[in-house]
């Protein structure tokens, strides 16, 4: 009576071979499965597909077959083309050689060329007057108490 074919959108539960889920459905069903206090942590998932779900030993063996893998580096790959051609590193050192070649211009705004620097210097100065208040504060503190 019931021919193979009509399951073919039928998977079966990795926590549970008797749960026979749609397809479309097991993602869902596999986030509810594995609240179940038995299936904790029983399954590894699939970092390329969250309905993948495995034991440690098969998901090493899954990741190299997985997929979703092969789609997802495409992918990245794509993402990070852009980005090679952008000269990064050359920004921090137009910013030093800036630095040093108009020290004294009037109109020389420091923190249009080197925000970053910026940023950093401040930061260890803010450390510092920091460190510097909470040492005042305690010495006023140790004055006050022996004055009393
Ligand atoms: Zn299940
Ligand atoms: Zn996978």
């Amino acid at each position: 009576m019931a021919s193979t074919s009509r399951f073919d959108d039928f998977v079966s539960c990795p926590y549970n071979k008797a749960h026979i889920v749609l397809r479309g459905r097991l993602t869902k069903h596999l986030v509810r499965c594995s609240r179940n206090p038995e299936n904790l942590n029983k399954l590894l998932v699939c970092p390329f597909n969250e309905s993948h779900r495995f034991d440690a030993q098969q998901l090493q063996a899954h990741i190299k077959i997985c997929p979703e893998r092969a789609g997802l580096e495409r992918h990245a790959q794509k993402e990070e083309q852009p980005l090679v051609a952008e000269p990064v590193s050359q920004v921090s050192i137009e910013c030093e050689e800036d630095w040093d070649n108009e020290p004294d211009a009037p109109t020389y705004d420091p923190s249009a060329y080197c925000e970053e620097n910026l940023v950093i210097r401040s930061s260890g100065l803010h450390g510092q007057s920091k460190s510097v208040r909470r040492d005042f504060r305690a010495k006023e503190r140790r004055r006050f108490a022996e004055k009393q």
